[in-house]
């Protein structure tokens, strides 16, 4: 599956870049969302069903990050969350109970 070249937020689209290795600290996680410049980075060497996963546990973030969740909840509880959801959502996606619809313009990566 080709992911989508950006992902919907209310504040603005969140572009959406597969990256050979992504670096967070001292990890090298699967996928990222990138707070600062607002920015999803997902690992090109996984199979399309890891990068699927990643896509969603970010995009999980996103949705806390612009709700504001993050400022109630500690890192560990956030990620938790987000393994949650992101789950959820990504074996929806694979079952096609959700579907990933790309907006024109949005091309994909
Ligand atoms: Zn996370």
């Amino acid at each position: 599956m080709k992911l989508p070249a950006a992902v919907y937020s209310m504040l603005g689209a969140v572009p959406v870049t597969l990256k050979e290795k992504i670096r967070f600290e001292k990890r090298y996680p699967f996928g990222l969302f990138r707070f600062d410049s607002r920015a999803i980075e997902v690992e090109n060497k996984q199979c399309a069903a890891a990068q699927l996963a990643a896509l969603c546990h970010e995009m999980t973030h996103v949705a806390l990050y612009d709700a504001g969740v993050p400022n109630a909840l500690s890192d560990d509880a956030v990620e938790l969350v987000c393994d949650a959801v992101g789950t959820y959502i990504a074996a929806a996606v694979q079952a096609g109970y959700i579907k990933l619809q790309v907006p024109k313009g949005n091309t994909g990566v």
